[in-house]
């Protein structure tokens, strides 16, 4: 064995129930590769009776970090060091990052909305106006992002009223942007002044590739920037029918790339090759 030889690779990993057919560890690999790191990215199982025995796993085994997704992105905040505002603020995690011992919780959903939104469409989002359909986990992530980047208003749009009017509560008492709630029992119109439209909802979802949100599609003009979450497919009937109608739009592979880049350079400390993930992620989902 030469001076130079290290067979121990940093291990990171995604924690949930079912992980068998989470796609994340395609793009992380390529990445890894793509940099020449010597790293691993592990899809486990992990049921929630046995997330507070992974957590104690993760701090002996010395892993660099973790996702979560279903069914433990609130539960883990408990098991803990410490929480990033943000993530604080939207109240789930689903990117921890180590500090020495030190096991530190982060939501990159969001964050990696917002980078979609500065790198990809050239948007800025303070002062704008937007309507998000949807109030679960990533409306919620997407919203407390706009609002803490200074978007003026927030309408909140949601089949279920009382998830819908919580999080427009939550966003009016912790940030500064004005948010409504609109409640959504037939198709809604979109207000002529709105700047940014997202479709937060799991509407459009592969297999159910040909339903789209119920809106008054005519509504949607060629000043909005119109943005999906679905990230397979990618290009989705409510993107679609947005591009029909002259507005720009983002798809949420997009996003699902830059939250992941966002997680890799928390881990590594190196900027991550974006295009190297995109195109990783696009391939799976073909
Ligand atoms: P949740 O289950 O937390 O929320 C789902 C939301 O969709 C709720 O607001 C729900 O309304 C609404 N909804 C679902 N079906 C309908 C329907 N038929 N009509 C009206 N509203 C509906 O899921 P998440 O927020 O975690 O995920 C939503 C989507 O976002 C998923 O498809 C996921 O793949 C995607 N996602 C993408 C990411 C990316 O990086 N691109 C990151 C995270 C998520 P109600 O409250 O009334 O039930």
């Amino acid at each position: 064995m030469s001076a130079a030889t290290n067979y121990k690779a940093e291990l990171v990993s995604v924690l949930g129930q079912p992980i068998a057919e989470n796609p994340t560890i395609v793009m992380i690999e390529a990445a890894f590769k793509a940099k020449g790191l010597n790293w691993r990215y592990q899809n486990f199982e992990v049921s929630a009776d046995d997330l507070a025995g992974a957590i104690i796993g993760i701090r002996a085994l010395g892993l660099q970090g973790t996702n979560l997704t279903i069914p433990h992105k609130i539960a883990v905040l408990e098991y803990l060091d410490e929480i990033a505002p943000d993530a604080a603020l939207i109240g789930a995690v689903n990117t921890v990052r180590r500090e020495g011992n030190r096991l530190i919780g982060e939501n990159t959903d969001g964050k990696g909305f917002l980078r979609s939104l500065r790198e990809d469409a050239n948007l800025e989002p303070a002062g704008k106006k937007v309507v998000i359909l949807g109030a679960g986990g990533a409306a919620r992530a997407i919203s407390v992002e706009l609002a803490l980047a200074g978007a003026s208003q927030i309408s909140i749009v949601n089949r279920s009223q009382t998830r819908g009017q919580a999080l427009v509560d939550h966003l009016n008492e912790k940030t500064t942007t004005s948010a409504r709630y609109i409640s959504w029992e037939s198709a809604i119109a979109i207000a002529e002044d709105t700047d940014i439209l997202v479709n937060a909802t799991s509407i459009g979802l592969y297999p159910d590739v040909d339903d789209q949100p119920n809106i008054v599609y005519e509504t949607i003009t060629a000043t909005m920037l119109v943005c999906d979450v679905i990230p397979n497919p990618p290009r989705t009937p409510f993107l679609r029918e947005a591009e029909a109608r002259g507005a720009q739009t983002l798809d949420g592979l997009g996003m699902l790339v830059y939250q992941g880049a966002i997680g890799f350079t928390m881990w590594t400390g190196i900027e991550a090759p974006v295009e190297v993930m995109h195109q990783a992620l696009a391939e799976a989902f073909a």
